[in-house]
C-alpha cells in the first residue's frame, strides 16, 4: 500500500491481463466512465503488458464503452508477456508509460498480472491499482473475482445438461472444469450441480470413498452419476480418473471436458455489477492518491488491499465448502 500526489494527475491508463475473464468489459466500462466524470482522459493498453511494453493504446471515451456491458472477453484484449518479466522489458513499458503522459493506471488480473503492478511500483513508482479478474477466484483478500460468477454458471449450465443425458443412458459421467491450482470453480459447480463427488486441488483424492459412493447410490436403484473434477495439473485429469475407476472398481466412466467454453459468454448480472463497482472503486481509490493496491469484496463491501498481502499466497477453498460437498455426496 503506498499513495502518490493525485492531484496532478490527468491521463489514465487501464488494461487487461492475464486470462481474460468475463466481466472485464463491464470494469473497463466503468472505469473510463468514473474518470470521464472527474475529467480524467483515459487510454487502454491493448493486450496487457505486451500493449504497455509494445506501446500500443487507443484513447477511450464514453462511446468507446457503449454497449459492451453485456460482451464476454475484453475490447482491450488480455494477454501475457513474457518481456514484462524481465527489468529490461520493464523499463521499456514505464518509459512509455511516461512518454504517454499516463499518470496512473488500473489493472484488470490476477495475481500473476498484480505481482507485474506492484514490481512496477517498486521499480518505476508508477502508481497502480489492481481490480481482480479471474474466473479462478483465487486471489487473496475478495470473497469473489470478476469472471467466477459466469464460469460456475456455465459449467452449472453444462453439468445440468450432462445429468439429463446420463440419467437417459444410465451412465457415469466425469465432468472436468478450469482450475488448475484452484478448486472453486469445480467445487461451486459440483454443490450447485449435485455431484455425486468433487475433486479438487486443495484435497486429497480418495478413490475408493468415491467409487463406494458410486456403488452405494447404485445398490439404492440410482442409475446416473456425475463427479465433478478440476482440471489439475494439464486439462485431461478427467481421463485418468476415468482409467482409475475402470480399473478399480470395472466401472465405465464418459469424460466430459468443458475448456475453454467456461472462459466465454456474457456476464452473469454479479459480474456485472461486482466488475462495475471495483471499476468505479479503483478510479476513486487513485484520486485519493492510494496505489500498489488492489480492490477486494468482503461481504457486503469493497475493501483495498496492498498487493503485497494479497501476493502472499493463492486464496483455497475454504473448509465449510468442502464439507458441505461431502455432506451432501454421502
Ligand atoms: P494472471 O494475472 O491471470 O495470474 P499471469 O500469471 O499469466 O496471469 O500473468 C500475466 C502477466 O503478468 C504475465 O504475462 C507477465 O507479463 C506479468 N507478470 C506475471 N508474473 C510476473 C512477475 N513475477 N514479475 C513481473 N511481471 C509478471
Amino acid at each position: 500500500m503506498a499513495s502518490f500526489n493525485a492531484l496532478v494527475m490527468k491521463r489514465l491508463g487501464v488494461y487487461c491481463s492475464g486470462g481474460d475473464a468475463p466481466g472485464m468489459n463491464a470494469a473497463i466500462r466503468a472505469v473510463v466512465r468514473t474518470a470521464i466524470v472527474n475529467k480524467l482522459e483515459v487510454v487502454g493498453f491493448v493486450g496487457g503488458y505486451s500493449g504497455i511494453h509494445d506501446n500500443k493504446h487507443l484513447s477511450l471515451d464514453l462511446r468507446s464503452v457503449a454497449n459492451i456491458i453485456q460482451r464476454g472477453g475484453s475490447i482491450l484484449k488480455a494477454g501475457r508477456s513474457p518481456e514484462f518479466m524481465q527489468a529490461e522489458g520493464r523499463k521499456k513499458a514505464a518509459d512509455n508509460i511516461k512518454a504517454n503522459g499516463i499518470d496512473a493506471l488500473v489493472c484488470i488480473g490476477g495475481d500473476g498480472s498484480f505481482t507485474g503492478a506492484h514490481t512496477l511500483w517498486n521499480e518505476h513508482k508508477i502508481p497502480v491499482v489492481g481490480v481482480p479478474g479471474t474466473i479462478d477466484n483465487d486471489i487473496l483478500g475478495s470473497d469473489d473475482t470478476i469472471g467466477f460468477d459466469t464460469a460456475v454458471n456455465t459449467a452449472l449450465d453444462a453439468i445440468d445438461r450432462i445429468r439429463d443425458t446420463a440419467a437417459s443412458h444410465d451412465r457415469l459421467f466425469i465432468v472436468e472444469v478450469m482450475g488448475r491450482d484452484s478448486g472453486f470453480i469445480a467445487i461451486a459447480a459440483g454443490v450447485a450441480g449435485g455431484a455425486e463427488d468433487i475433486f479438487i486441488p486443495e484435497h486429497p483424492f480418495q478413490l475408493e470413498k468415491t467409487i463406494e459412493i458410486i456403488k452405494r447410490g447404485m445398490a439404492r436403484g440410482k442409475t446416473s452419476s456425475i463427479l465433478v473434477t478440476a482440471e489439475g495439473q494439464k486439462p485431461g485429469r478427467a481421463y485418468d480418473l476415468a482409467e482409475a475407476i475402470r480399473k478399480h472398481a470395472g466401472l465405465q466412466a464418459k469424460v466430459c471436458i468443458l475448456g475453454h467454453i467456461q472462459r466465454g459468454g456474457s456476464p452473469t448480472a454479479n459480474d456485472r455489477i461486482l466488475a462495475s463497482r471495483m471499476g468505479m472503486t479503483a478510479v476513486q481509490l487513485l484520486l485519493n492518491g492510494s496505489c500498489d493496491i488492489m480492490v477486494g469484496s468482503q461481504g457486503e463491501s469493497l475493501v483495498m488491499i496492498g498487493f503485497a498481502d494479497a501476493l502472499k499466497s493463492k486464496k483455497q477453498v475454504n473448509q465449510p465448502l468442502i464439507e458441505l460437498a461431502q455432506v451432501l455426496s454421502n
